[in-house]
């Protein structure tokens, strides 16, 4: 059976380009490039350098010597707060976030919590949003860091990143931005955001797994995560992965090529999924706001009276791969913060369904998924007791609740 991925949030395919562009670096480049006495080294350290300038260049930095490489959007964020954390510990140990970052961010601040750190988790709104003035009540004399992400993941709201960095920067308190989800789906130029540190991972723009990149503004100090060689200008040990970063910079550039194109064909897509469910199946709610705060490949719907996990089981069944908003990978029963924290109710936060589209998404997937979910939605519902009852009129519905509440 033909598979219809929308689960692009989660992993991308990687890109013919991006395969192409590693290959030289697994068979001929294979040096190390801290070797730099002798020709094979030579040939890696050159390489290097050079994806290390493009990817400057397509971030909108002003040094290629701002990159620095990693080994995941996680291992990014972790040393951005870590590291900040650790290097302005004398100035002050407050750090400001939301409360629907990455867990990456999330648990690299808890772990600061135990070791003596104050974090303040900003509260969003119903659509997920944070403002600047609530960034800006939120800072005191101790605080050090800033960590808002660009793009949430979930339910793909886009933060306004502009304003917050001007904030941070009349405050001279440090910004990072997690832009894991806003890469390949918006502009992102470090310059015009104005962040001080920003991370990036190749394997959410169709680019290989376990590489990503952090940047890091000239003149912002920053201990290393990773002790060892002087690798990455001494600041992250590690011989670099020289055939990853060749991916990585490949399906950047591809990214920042087909941009407007990618963009205008996913909101397509987006917006004849979301549209098509919204009026095919009744007593369901979107998650995240709608038009341009929205990321342009990311529906978020629960239904309710029925399990995220049973609709992802019959959609498999069908050949339709998505993600639920449940935190089910780690072992979890817990909804997910995210929808939580947007408030959405326990009750149908266990039924959302998250699909991700992509370039390569098309109208006859598309078209498929709007055949097939209302009948999964619907059979599941026939067998639940909550149905059941709120037919029998024993109990009402959270989602016309919550439509006559906003309304
Ligand atoms: C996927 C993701 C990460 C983690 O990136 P990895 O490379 O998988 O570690 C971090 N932040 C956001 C917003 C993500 O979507």
């Amino acid at each position: 059976m033909k598979r219809v991925y929308l689960d692009n949030n989660a992993t991308t395919r990687m890109s013919e380009r991006a395969v192409n562009a590693m290959l030289p670096y697994l068979k001929d480049i294979w040096g190390n490039a801290s070797s730099v006495f002798y020709e094979t080294g030579q040939n890696a350290e050159r390489a290097l350098a050079q994806m290390r300038k493009s990817v400057s260049e397509y971030l909108g930095a002003s040094d290629a010597n701002e990159i620095y490489f990693t080994a995941s959007g996680c291992e990014a964020d972790n040393w951005a707060i870590k590291g900040i954390a650790s290097a302005y510990r004398k100035k002050g140990n407050h750090i400001i976030t939301t409360k629907i970052e990455h867990h990456a961010v999330l648990e690299a601040c808890a772990f600061l919590e135990k070791n003596g750190f104050e974090v303040t988790y900003l509260d969003v709104d119903s659509d997920g949003l944070v403002t600047p003035e609530q960034v800006e009540a939120a800072i005191k004399n101790s605080t050090i860091l800033i960590s808002i992400m660009t793009a949430n993941n979930e339910i793909g709201t886009i933060m306004p990143i502009k304003e917050i960095a001007d904030v941070a920067k009349k405050h001279k308190v440090i910004f990072h931005t997690d832009a894991v989800q806003a890469i390949g789906h918006m502009n992102v130029n470090v310059q015009e955001l104005g962040v001080d540190l920003l991370s990036i991972s190749a394997h959410k723009f169709h680019g290989p797994k376990g590489v990503g990149a952090l940047y890091i503004r000239n003149g912002v100090r920053i201990e290393n995560l990773i002790h060892g060689g002087g690798q990455e200008r001494g600041k992250r040990a590690a011989t670099e992965n020289l055939a990853g970063i060749a991916g990585m910079t490949e399906a950047l550039r591809q990214a920042t090529d087909e941009l407007d194109t990618n963009i205008e064909h996913m909101k397509t897509m987006r917006d004849r999924l979301m549209n098509g469910l919204l009026g095919k199946i009744d007593h369901i709610k979107l998650n995240g706001p709608k038009g341009d705060r929205r990321l342009c490949n990311n529906v978020n719907i629960s239904y309710e009276f029925v399990e995220g996990e049973s609709i992802l089981m019959r959609l498999n069944m069908k050949g339709i791969e998505a993600s639920s908003g449940s935190a089910c990978a780690s072992g979890s029963l817990d909804p997910s913060h995210v929808l939580l924290a947007i408030g959405v109710p326990h009750e149908i936060a266990h039924g959302s369904i998250r699909f991700s589209v992509s370039p390569e998404t098309t109208s006859d997937e598309i078209d498929y998924v709007l055949e097939v979910m209302p009948n999964i939605i619907s059979s599941l519902r026939n067998m639940s007791p909550m149905y059941e009852a709120f037919e029998e009129g024993r109990i009402v519905s959270v989602t016309e609740q919550l439509k006559s509440s906003t309304i």
